[in-house]
């Protein structure tokens, strides 16, 4: 026993002996793969030999997500790459881009967590791209929420072996395998099945990719005005929340609002595949990508076509970003419908400014200076009357 120990005391002081070239967008856990196998280990070994004795631990654990600097510096040191290029593998390096998060231990909802009962059954990713690629590894944009589809092969990503429907896991993957062949069947994953989407899907595809530029440069053109991209992933998360209406959805000039309907009439029965949780899924965010066009047009229409009020948009929210509640300020208006008391000398008030400056007495002009709804306020549509009369 004690012999043994000296042995992996003396290898956890070696570099490591090759060391693959981390490919653009890698996985941090699909570079370590990659390297685990060159060394003919499972990832789980080559880990405790090389860097860390509960390397057993480390590679059943999110490692794409997990934020630990000795760790990182271990790697670096040992495959002779910085600090940065590891980090850049790592999900975190989107923090402040894509998502916040304060010493968070589990991904935020804009990242996609590895496996979730009702929605996808593991680590997504492109067939086509890994038939592909010269060396097929995972990357770090398959595990991003707006992600669903490979704007470049127009197919869904898909989350399984469609040979033996299991998952895809690095940790189970044998020694003298590839990274991109099934760990339970061995089947090719490049070769499995493909879900093709048809031309009526087009406008989601344009959607993941405005999505994509806006991450990678940081920032989103919207009116005109650049808006820092982390503001609109968190406003993303909101915004599905409320579009998320199911039949109930107003959203006319969407191009996929029957595809929508369609699919949600399809969940509503139980149905074990999760093909159409990821297509819904892909469908939201080309809807949040509506509301960003023509802004704020679209944005406006759907507030008022499904009766939303301002704060519906921001109610139950914890974490709203300053330029979020800025637009909202802006567009749409903080409306009482029924909560407050208005009282009469209130709206005479406003009467009497409106006067003031020459502007014609509506009944929603005056409602908008006291800050209600100009018809479904009833107290203030009550008091308006007297007046007027
Ligand atoms: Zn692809
Ligand atoms: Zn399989």
């Amino acid at each position: 026993m004690a012999a043994q120990k000296r042995n992996k005391d003396w290898i956890q002081d070696y570099f490591f002996l090759i060391v693959p070239k981390p490919l653009s967008d890698e996985l941090l856990s699909s570079w370590l793969t990659r390297m685990s196998i060159e060394h003919r280990r499972k990832l789980s070994t080559f880990l405790s030999l090389f860097v860390k004795r509960e390397g057993n631990r480390i590679s059943s654990i999110d490692i794409d997500f997990l934020y630990n600097e000795k760790l990182f510096n271990k790697l670096a040191l040992k495959s002779n790459l910085t600090v940065k290029e590891i980090l850049d593998l790592s999900l975190r390096s989107e923090e402040g881009y894509l998502f916040a998060c304060n010493d968070c231990l589990y991904p935020p909802k804009q990242i996609r967590k590895l496996k979730d009962k009702r929605t996808h059954n593991g680590l997504m990713f492109c067939p086509k791209c890994l038939a592909e690629d010269n060396i097929p590894y995972f990357r770090k944009q398959w595990r991003y929420l707006f992600y669903n589809a490979c704007p470049k092969h127009k197919i869904l990503l898909t989350d399984r072996c469609w040979c033996c429907y299991n998952e895809i896991k690095f940790s189970k993957i044998n020694h003298m395998n590839k990274l991109s062949y099934c760990s339970y069947c061995e089947n090719d994953l490049s070769t499995t099945t493909i879900i093709h989407l048809q031309s009526n899907y087009k406008y989601g595809l344009k959607a993941i990719k405005w999505f994509e530029k806006g991450l990678h440069k940081g920032y989103f053109i919207i009116n005109h005005k650049k808006v820092a991209s982390l503001f609109v992933f968190e406003s993303f998360t909101q915004l599905t929340f409320l579009l998320d209406r199911k039949e109930n959805l107003v959203l006319d000039k969407f191009p996929m609002i029957t595809e929508y309907k369609n699919l949600c009439k399809k969940l509503e029965h139980y149905n074990s595949k999760k093909i159409n949780s990821i297509k819904k899924d892909f469908i939201l965010t080309s809807m949040v990508y509506f509301l960003f066009q023509n802004f704020p047009n679209n944005f406006i229409q759907f507030a008022q076509d499904n009766k939303l009020t301002h704060r519906d948009f921001t109610h139950g929210f914890k974490e709203t970003s300053y330029w979020y509640k800025k637009i909202l300020n802006e567009i749409i208006p903080i409306q009482n419908r029924t909560g407050r008391e208005i009282s009469e000398r209130e709206v005479i008030e406003a009467i009497k400014y409106l006067q003031n400056l020459n502007i014609q007495v509506t009944q929603e002009a005056v409602a908008n200076i006291v800050g209600c709804h100009y018809t479904i306020h009833k107290r203030f549509v009550k008091i308006y009357k007297k007046l007027e009369f």
